[in-house]
């Protein structure tokens, strides 16, 4: 029986030895895998940054030009393009450090009450030059009767605006998108569904994650941080909501956000 205990401890060293290894292995690439992706990110920043840094020094030397300071046209426009970029660097500051605030768990929401389908209008209203650079419409269907909910206005926006400004950038030439809401128990449901180029089912359970972003085909064209949806997902979840995807390649994609009322 000696022998026996003997060789049952060595079998539980040897257990725990594979398992700790495996452990380890499995670690290391999950690491890899991150790092791959936090490179990836840091590659569309810089990139993303270099691109509205460099016109806005194009568009100062213009301005130093004694020709373009006589043209009032001219002048305004170059102040224009300025004015424009300046606020697109100033929005993806704002997105990374949403991002950053979201993960150290810090976001806190602000709740008040309003109707959520002048949140929908709002949001168009927003996405509305990029839909028209684009030739694209929107085509609205707010059917939910009760539409009155207490959550954080400003959050929302920003989760209709990311699913529109995805809707519209994942599309092919001129866009369609359809939304529309209803009311399921307690609660509002906002389906946004665009015609685009559609997600495989493997990209689905991931898209949600944060930097994720699909990298086949020609979907990097599209300008992006992979930080949009996992954002609109932790707004969604800290309302006590939810989210659903629903897509098919090719044929488009439908994305469901249920929001609670929020107040008895
Ligand atoms: P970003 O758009 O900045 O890359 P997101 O988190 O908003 O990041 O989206 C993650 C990925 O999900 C995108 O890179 C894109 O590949 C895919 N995706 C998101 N919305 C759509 C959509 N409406 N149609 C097709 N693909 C989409």
């Amino acid at each position: 029986t000696q022998m026996n205990i003997m060789s049952a401890i060595s079998t539980i060293f040897i257990l725990v030895i594979i398992s700790s290894f495996t452990y380890t292995i499995i670690t290391i690439f999950r690491q890899k895998k991150l790092s791959l992706i936090k490179n990836d990110f840091i590659n569309n920043m810089t990139h993303e940054l270099k691109t509205p840094i460099s016109t806005i020094s194009l568009a100062c030397q213009a301005l130093r030009d004694k020709d373009v300071q006589k043209s009032e046209t001219l002048y305004q426009n170059y102040i224009n393009v300025i004015n424009e970029e300046n606020k697109r660097l100033g929005m993806m500051a704002e997105k990374v450090l949403q991002t950053a605030q979201l993960e150290k768990g810090k976001l806190r929401l602000n709740k008040v009450g309003f109707n959520f389908h002048d949140v929908i209008e709002d949001a168009i209203k927003k996405i509305d030059l990029q839909l028209k650079s684009r030739h694209g419409r929107i085509s609205t269907q707010l059917g939910a009767e009760f539409s009155f909910v207490e959550a954080d206005k400003v959050h929302l926006v920003n989760v209709i605006f990311n699913l529109l400004d995805n809707a519209i950038k994942y599309s092919h030439e001129s866009p369609e998108i359809k939304i529309s809401t209803e009311n399921v128990n307690k609660g509002i449901l906002i389906h946004v569904s665009d015609k685009g180029m559609g997600i495989s089912k493997v990209n689905q359970k991931k898209i949600f994650d944060t930097l994720y972003r699909i990298s086949t085909g020609n979907v990097h064209n599209v300008k992006g941080f992979g930080l949009g949806l996992s954002y609109v997902k932790a707004i969604v979840e800290l309302h006590g909501g939810y989210i659903n995807l629903e897509s098919e390649i090719k044929k488009g994609s439908t994305f469901s956000v249920f929001i609670p009322f929020g107040f008895e």
